[in-house]
């Protein structure tokens, strides 16, 4: 839509059409959505400005399929950062085996995209920002609403009223806070932490276009080398107390729990220590709700739904769930019933990644060294031509 026609439209009706809370996967994509619908849209984000690279998500299945429907693949393709060799490697960084990049492509296939989180963000934001009115270090600090609209208090004190408000804004969201109670009521705490980072430095320690993963009792440390400024981290570990081991901060609580790694492990813990400020660090929890919307209100991605890490499916979800959502909006006029047809269809989808991540838990932090080894054993058994087949079928029932 034209400015001056979005100008005009706010103008004549006195009201914003969609308001959107968080400018993450779930907020930029239903934003970009619809604004091609030619709604008004604004979007507030807490943030001060665009997040860093992030850690890497892989798209594939329905979350492929959702980001060529939003028309991104041109802009996404050339981040890629594509399949790479898995080192499994001892404590000490002493490697046991390998499974090759062609394994894990011949069962994802070729619709698949690896991709650091902040691409995937950049490529939503350049492709909404001309087309909705996005607000950093704006957050939304009241709100209410009637059968017509909703209003809110922004936290530059302005208000804004809407037909529809979107709360995308994470895990911790403060709109689900305010619409329908405190986080205490909806997180499942799985009792894991994780911690992820880019690398400013490619480390020495893994060979380039590798990564190297390290499972244990309890806990997994990867670490990826795909040159400078393309390098990453990832670690999860169990823990009974995530509140207390928040508060230690990512580089004492990841020193603590992997500090007796070696090689890549200590190089990527060194970096953290050095500049803890890019990391993600935090416990691992899914949001279970009855429902997802109340009148005119209605929680995207994370804030609805968290399936955690142990998915490797969230930012999915959020494109998927934001382009349905479009598509119910689209085909009926009232908002509520349009709000509730569009749950409908992705309750299923959501259930069916949380089961799954609750059952894959103990791949990234098994009970005991009798199940660390059943697991290496299964990715070594992946590289046989039948076993192969099998983990290909299993992968194609999960994305349909
Ligand atoms: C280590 C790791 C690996 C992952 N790997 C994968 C993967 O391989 N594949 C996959 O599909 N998914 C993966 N995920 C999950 C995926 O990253 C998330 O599910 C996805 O980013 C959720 O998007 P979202 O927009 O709902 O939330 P977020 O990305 O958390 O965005 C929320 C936004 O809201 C903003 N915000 C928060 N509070 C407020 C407020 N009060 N007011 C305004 N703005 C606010 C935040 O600053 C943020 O910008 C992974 C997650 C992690 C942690």
């Amino acid at each position: 839509m034209a400015d001056e026609n979005r100008a005009r439209t706010a103008a004549e009706t006195g009201k914003t059409q969609v308001l959107v809370v968080g400018a993450g996967i779930a907020g930029l994509a239903a934003a970009l959505r619809m604004s091609r619908q030619g709604r008004d849209v604004v979007v507030v984000e807490r943030a001060p400005s665009r997040r860093s690279s992030g850690y890497l998500v892989n798209l594939h299945g329905p979350g492929y399929d959702a980001a060529e429907r939003l028309g991104l693949l041109p802009a996404l393709t050339p981040h890629d950062i594509g399949f790479f060799t898995s080192i499994l490697v001892h404590a000490d960084g002493r490697e046991k085996f390998r499974l090759p990049a062609a394994v894990a492509q011949a069962a994802v296939g070729n619709r698949a995209l690896t991709l650091f989180r902040g691409d995937l963000e950049s490529a939503l934001y350049h492709a909404v920002a001309e087309h909705a009115d996005i607000r950093f270090g704006t957050t939304v600090q009241a709100l209410t609403q009637n059968a017509d609209a909703v209003d809110a208090t922004l936290s530059d004190g302005t208000h804004i009223r809407a037909e529809l408000l979107i709360g995308a804004d994470g895990v911790h969201s403060r709109i689900r806070e305010l619409v329908f109670g405190p986080e205490s009521g909806y997180l499942v705490d799985l009792g894991h932490m994780v911690g992820a980072f880019p690398l400013e430095s490619a480390p020495e320690h893994v060979p380039e276009g590798a990564g190297t993963t390290f499972i244990g009792p309890g806990r997994t440390a990867a670490v990826m080398n795909l040159g400078p400024k393309r390098s990453s981290a990832f670690f999860t570990y169990r823990c009974a107390e995530t509140t207390t081991e928040l508060s230690h901060g990512p580089a004492p609580a990841l020193t603590e729990a992997f500090g007796d790694l070696g090689r890549g492990v200590a190089e990527a813990l060194h970096q953290l220590d050095a500049d803890p400020a890019g990391a993600y660090f935090d416990s691992v929890g899914q949001i279970v709700m009855d429902r997802w919307s109340e009148g005119r209100v209605v929680l995207l991605g994370d804030a609805a739904w968290c399936v955690t890490v142990f998915a490797g499916y969230g930012a999915a979800l959020a494109l998927d769930g934001a382009d349905r959502l479009g598509e119910a909006l689209a085909t009926k006029d009232d908002i509520p019933r349009a709000l509730t047809a569009w749950e409908a269809s992705l309750r299923p989808e959501v259930g069916k990644r949380q089961t799954l991540a609750r059952k894959g838990m103990s791949r990234f932090a098994p009970s005991t060294r009798a199940q660390v080894r059943a697991g290496e054993l299964m990715l070594r058994a992946i590289q046989l031509p039948g076993i192969r087949t099998l983990v290909q079928r299993s992968i194609q029932r999960a994305n349909n």
